[in-house]
């Protein structure tokens, strides 16, 4: 038989604390495992910023670190919100001939009889409530527990580790650094998510209901990638950033709804350019960042534009988020290694190659390759660019 730690909680983000009880806790019961679950979105909770992936994938970061840590997706999987009753008794078909012990907060002790089925509770398992030293044990509660419900609970002292998850929250809100206060994985999964940011949030979210997850995390890899480019030739980073995320938005509509759109646009239309319907989210896409996530910026907007085809004399930025779209991490074709380090020594020779790579797979298929193809190939030639 082995002994099983469960410890709940929004994890929103999880951090230093939560691991410091994690291990405390682990270690002072030889737990053979540690089972984190990230809550649903709980109904007295609703002011959860992020999305539970978002949650589940930091959860998921930090519990990577330990061998005995694991992540269990049932609460955030489920339609409706679980009660504790429940997840312990999922837990406990899960893991049957398995002794479970149930972390909480000493918080919750004067609580926990309230809740939905306390008897299944403190059946299915052992209750440890964990405090800091000397905060205010309520034992006549805890007798009575253990009296009423046949209960097994102890109670375990850790340190006081002063990290709270609102505090994060509110530090990266005004661009505090957080270092320290969660694992290095989190922190930079928070960074290139931009989670907690107030002016990424709505974004964000829209951006979700536009794309599939997909699309969605190809969106993230290309900000990602425009941004680190844009550190790398010194360029507004978070401009680059935003353009990646927009680049895709309107990748997701039906091929009418994109035609509609392209008629609203502001920007020139090659020729041929209509008869590809894989050609048409770029235009569109510019029409809804600026209808929709307002973005009034026009380098941006114009970076949206040209990223399937580019232009002869793309800015800078046009490069980054044209290149970023074939270069991201998720992307895996022939060529994407050498596009990848080129990237980082010359845009044009990589603009080059992708270029030439586009018209020669092109022909090699029987499709039609655009006149403006060729004109910035020839342009990039006339510039000098060689391979
Ligand atoms: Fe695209
Ligand atoms: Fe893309």
């Amino acid at each position: 038989m082995k002994k099983v730690g469960i410890l709940g909680g929004t994890f929103n983000p999880v951090h230093n604390g939560h691991l410091f009880v994690a291990e405390k806790v682990t270690e002072y019961y030889h737990l053979d495992k540690l089972i984190l679950i990230p809550n649903g979105n709980p109904p007295h909770k609703q002011t959860v910023s992020v999305s539970a992936e978002d949650r589940l994938a930091m959860l998921e970061l930090a519990a990577a670190n330990r061998e005995d840590f694991f992540v269990d997706t049932y609460e955030v999987n489920g339609q409706e919100y679980s009660y504790t009753y429940n997840t312990l008794g999922y837990l406990k078909k899960k893991y049957p001939d398995d002794k479970l012990y149930f972390i909480a907060g000493a918080d919750n002790i004067d609580e926990i009889a309230g809740w939905r089925r306390p008897k299944d509770i403190f059946l299915l398992a052992d209750v440890i409530f964990f405090a800091r030293p000397h905060y205010p044990i309520n034992w006549t509660e805890i007798e009575k527990l253990k009296k009423d419900f046949h209960a097994s609970i102890e109670v375990f002292s850790v340190d006081e580790v002063d990290i709270s998850a609102t505090d994060i929250r509110k530090r990266i809100e005004i661009g505090k650094p957080i270092t320290g206060l969660v694992p290095p994985q989190v922190e930079q999964y928070i960074k290139e998510h931009r989670l907690y940011q107030p002016e990424y949030m709505l974004y964000m979210k829209q951006l979700k209901e536009f794309l599939c997850p997909e699309r969605f995390r190809h969106t993230i890899g290309v900000a990602k990638m425009a941004e680190k480019l844009a550190v790398h030739y010194q360029i507004d980073k978070e401009k680059a950033y935003l353009a990646g995320l927009l680049h895709d938005c309107a990748k997701n509509l039906p091929e009418d709804e994109l035609r509609n759109l392209t008629k609203r646009s502001s920007f020139p239309i090659y020729d041929g350019e209509l008869d590809n319907p894989q050609l048409l989210h770029s235009i569109a896409g510019s029409v809804i960042a600026k209808e929709v996530f307002e973005i009034e910026d026009k380098e941006i907007l114009s970076a949206i534009r040209y990223h399937t085809i580019g232009r002869v004399d793309m800015t800078l930025l046009e490069k980054i988020i044209y290149l970023a779209d074939l270069i991201e991490e998720n992307r895996t074709f022939a060529l994407v290694e050498r596009m990848r380090t080129l990237a980082f020594i010359n845009l044009d020779q990589a603009l080059l190659l992708s270029i030439e790579n586009n018209i020669n797979y092109l022909k090699k298929n029987g499709l039609n390759v655009l006149k403006e193809s060729y004109h910035i190939k020839e342009s990039l030639l006339n510039k000098g660019v060689h391979l």
